[in-house]
C-alpha cells in the first residue's frame, strides 16, 4: 500500500475540518475500495525483502535522513500501525499541527511527553490546578527524578511568575512550561500567549523552553493553542475526541521535529494506542463538531438554570464571563466557545453535595467527561483528593464544589433531574 498524505484541498479551495473528518488520511484504494479503513489487527508487518527491512529500520532509528516524500515503512505495532497513522494525520487538522502521535490514554500522552523533554536538573514551570494524575506525576515522580517545579495560577501576574523562575535559578534550566486551560475543575484560564513569551524569553541558544498545553477541556473545536504560540498540544482523547465514554486514548500534537522525539519515546515506553481504539476514534471524529456544539448548547441552558437556583451559591461556566472578570480578556483572545464543563458550589459542604449526587437519576455519578451523556462528581473527595487541602481551597476546589460534564440529552430532562436532586438537599 503506497501511503501518501492527502492534501485537504479541492483544487485551490482548502477544505474545512468538519469535512476532512470523513476521510482525511485514508484512500479507499489502499483497502480494496473499502469506504472505511479496515482494522489492522496485527502485531507485526512483513517486509517485501531484506533491503526494505533494513531501510525501514535505519529511517525509524534516525540513522539516515528520510527522502523528501518518504513515508516511514510499517515495522512493528509498537512503532506504527495504519489505523494509528490515519488517525494521527486526521487529528492534525483541527489544531493545524504538522504532526501528531496517539497514545493508550491521556496520561500516557502526558507522561511520555514530559519524559521526552525533561532531564535531571531541569526546571518545569506549570500552572495550577492540574488534572489529578498529572499533578501526582509531577509532584511525586518527576521530583524524585531531580526536576525542580515552579508553580503559578491564573491569578499570578507575569512579573510574579518570572520572579519565581529567578528564585528557582531557571535561566538556562527551564525546559518546559506545562499548562492546563481551562483548568480542571474550576474552568480558570491561563494566558497561552503570555506563557509562550516566557518560554521564548527563558530559551537560550543551547536550550529551548517548550510550551505544552493540555487542551482536553475545550479542544480541539473551541481552542487551538498552537495559534497562540504553544509548541505542543496534549489531549485526553478519552474525553471529547472519543466522546462516547467507551475508550481510553491520548494525543500529542506539534511540529514534526518535536513529535519525532515524542514518537521515539513512545516506541520505547510502549505507550501507543491499539488499532481498535484508533478505528473507534476515527468514527468519533466524524461527529466531533456537532457533538461539541450540541453539548455546549445544552450546557448553556443548564448553567442558566443553576445560576438562578437558591441552593446554588456560585456557578463556574465560561459562558458567564463578563468584562468585570479577570479571565474575560483571555477568553476573548484564545477561546472560541464556552464548552460544556460546568462547576458549581452548593450551599453547604460535602454532605449537601453527596445528597445531591446520590439523588441524581439521569445524570450519572462518575468521573471522566466529554461523553454524550451527562456526568457529575465531587472533585474535593474524588478527582482531586490527592491535592493537599490548602492548595485545593486556594484553587477554588472547596468541599461544596460539584463538577458536571454536559452531554447531548434534552436539556429539559436534565434540568428536571437536577431539580429533583436539589430538592433532596
Ligand atoms: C482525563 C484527563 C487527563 C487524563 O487522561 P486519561 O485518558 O484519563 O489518561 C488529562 N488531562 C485532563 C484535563 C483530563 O481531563
Amino acid at each position: 500500500m503506497a501511503r501518501r498524505k492527502p492534501d485537504g484541498y479541492l483544487g485551490d479551495k482548502s477544505l474545512s475540518p468538519e469535512t476532512l473528518m470523513m476521510g482525511y488520511g485514508y484512500t479507499p484504494a489502499w483497502s480494496e475500495g473499502a469506504l472505511k479503513p479496515p482494522i489492522f489487527q496485527t502485531s507485526t508487518f512483513v517486509f517485501e525483502n531484506s533491503e526494505a527491512g533494513k531501510s525501514f529500520f535505519s529511517a525509524a532509528y534516525g540513522l539516515r535522513e528520510k527522502g523528501e516524500n518518504e513515508v516511514q515503512g510499517l515495522i512493528y505495532g509498537r512503532i506504527n500501525n495504519p489505523n494509528l497513522e490515519i488517525l494521527e494525520d486526521r487529528l492534525t487538522i483541527w489544531d493545524n499541527a504538522e504532526a501528531c502521535t496517539v497514545f493508550g490514554s491521556g496520561m500516557a500522552a502526558i507522561t511520555t511527553t514530559l519524559l521526552t523533554f525533561l532531564r535531571p536538573g531541569d526546571v518545569l514551570l506549570h500552572s495550577n490546578p492540574l488534572y489529578g494524575g498529572t499533578d501526582h506525576f509531577i509532584r511525586h515522580v518527576l521530583r524524585d527524578f531531580g526536576i525542580t517545579q515552579v508553580e503559578f495560577t491564573g491569578a499570578d501576574s507575569r512579573e510574579m511568575i518570572e520572579h519565581r523562575l529567578e528564585s528557582a535559578n531557571a535561566r538556562g534550566r527551564l525546559s518546559m512550561i506545562y499548562i492546563e486551560t481551562p483548568g480542571n475543575p474550576t474552568n480558570a484560564l491561563i494566558d497561552i500567549e503570555m506563557c509562550s513569551e516566557i518560554a521564548r524569553d527563558y530559551s537560550t541558544d543551547s536550550k529551548r523552553a517548550i510550551l505544552a498545553v493540555d487542551n482536553t477541556f475545550l479542544g480541539p473545536v473551541y481552542q487551538h493553542p498552537i495559534d497562540h504560540g504553544a509548541d505542543l498540544v496534549l489531549y485526553s482523547a478519552t474525553k471529547y475526541i472519543g466522546g462516547h465514554s467507551d475508550l481510553l486514548a491520548g494525543a500529542c500534537l506539534g511540529s514534526a521535529n518535536l513529535l519525532q522525539q515524542v514518537r521515539a519515546m513512545r516506541a520505547f515506553l510502549g505507550t501507543m494506542a491499539d488499532a481498535w481504539t484508533g478505528w473507534l476514534i476515527l468514527r468519533s471524529l466524524e461527529t466531533l463538531k456537532i457533538r461539541m456544539e450540541a453539548q455546549t448548547q445544552v450546557a448553556t441552558h443548564i448553567a442558566r438554570y443553576l445560576a438562578e437556583h437558591p441552593k446554588i451559591a456560585r456557578v463556574y461556566y465560561l459562558g458567564f464571563l463578563t468584562e468585570r472578570d479577570h479571565d474575560y480578556a483571555i477568553y476573548q483572545k484564545q477561546c472560541l466557545g464556552p464548552g460544556s464543563m460546568i462547576s458549581f458550589d452548593i450551599r453547604g459542604g460535602e454532605a449537601e453535595c453527596f445528597r445531591f449526587l446520590d439523588a441524581l437519576e439521569i445524570v450519572k455519578l462518575a468521573v471522566s467527561l466529554g461523553g454524550t451523556e451527562s456526568l457529575a462528581e465531587h472533585p474535593f473527595s474524588m478527582t482531586h483528593c490527592d491535592v493537599n487541602d490548602a492548595d485545593k481551597l486556594d484553587f477554588g476546589i472547596s468541599p461544596s464544589l460539584v463538577r458536571m460534564s454536559i452531554g447531548i440529552e434534552n436539556p429539559d430532562d436534565i434540568i428536571a433531574d437536577l431539580d429533583q436532586a436539589l430538592a433532596a438537599v
